[in-house]
């Protein structure tokens, strides 16, 4: 039988694995599976799991959310290469921004059946100076006090909008005066926020285009907001964060690179995939072409 490791978050999504567990152990049962059942005790125990265990495992399936699966693989991550299992992932979260780029199927059970058997495959993970992140890394407006839970990241940017259109606001909303490095060339400007993702769904609200995004194209996608300078120039910001149209008449750039360097005169905060991740002044990040294998659905 494969030997799999089943790491979860009991509390992740208010609890709604716990009803759950009968089945899921069930269904990695009849695909196959000899099942060692995790539950996380606190945070970070999820990723020294996946460091100290799951070398002697053919698969490690998580169930949480998006936090569950960052610390899973920063957990693979410092594990050599050939030692690492491929992931299997159940969603459980909030949030889930990254499971919206898997094709999971719905049902915890279906779900499981799948991270037990389905075909795994390598996806891109992102680096930020030493630190890991599997969709996002982000700085700007609000990402200092609102990204430590799903949930208030979620509502901050369904609020982004309405703080925004407050013309009142506009002198007090802070700006960062970056430099940025990409692969074509080099970015300078006053930004309110910014992200360097992987993913088609940032916070559930904050999207790109599917056929934009590619797992396990060795690229990273940023979008920049710049600060708005007047009211027409802020709704036309708005406008194309709704319809996700980047382009610089907008205020919104939006591009794909391998690596960024980001230079600012003063620290920068940044959030990884929603939990805080340091300030720099400086910092260098870039994409990691296939270091992990995750499934995927049909
Ligand atoms: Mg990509």
């Amino acid at each position: 039988m494969k030997k799999l490791l089943f790491i979860y978050n009991p509390h992740a999504g208010r609890g709604q694995i716990r009803g759950k567990l009968a089945e899921i152990l069930n269904a990695f049962t009849r695909a196959g599976c000899l099942c060692t059942a995790y539950p996380t005790q606190a945070p970070g125990d999820a990723a020294r799991a996946a460091r100290e265990l799951a070398p002697g495992f053919d698969r490690v399936a998580c169930c949480g959310g998006d936090g569950t699966l960052h610390e899973v693989v920063e957990g693979l991550m410092e594990l050599p290469e050939g030692s690492r299992p491929p992931v299997g992932y159940l969603p459980a979260g909030t949030t889930n921004d990254y499971a919206r780029n898997l094709k999971l199927p719905k049902g915890m059970e279906e779900m499981a059946a799948l991270a037990a058997s389905g075909e795994p495959r390598p996806v891109d993970i992102g680096r930020l100076g030493e630190k890991w992140f599997i969709y996002v890394a982000a700085f700007g407006l609000f990402t200092d006090v609102a990204y430590n839970t799903p949930q208030s990241f979620k509502n901050t940017f369904g609020h982004l909008a309405y703080v925004m259109k407050g013309a009142s606001e506009l002198g007090n909303l802070k700006g960062y005066s970056l430099r940025v490095e990409h692969d074509e060339g080099v970015l300078e400007g006053e930004y309110l926020y910014g992200m360097v993702s992987n993913t088609v769904s940032v916070g559930g609200v904050l999207g790109l285009p599917s056929d934009e995004v590619v797992l396990d194209d060795g690229l990273l996608e940023l979008v920049l907001v710049e600060r708005p300078r007047s009211v027409a120039q802020l709704n036309a910001t708005i406008l194309a964060l709704a319809k996700q149209e980047y382009n610089a008449e907008s205020g919104v750039v939006g591009l794909h690179s391998s690596r960024f360097r980001i230079a600012c005169a003063e620290k920068v905060p940044f959030t990884l995939d929603g939990e805080f991740g340091g300030e720099y002044a400086e910092t260098e990040i870039a994409a990691v072409n296939t270091p992990v294998r995750i499934v995927y659905g049909k």
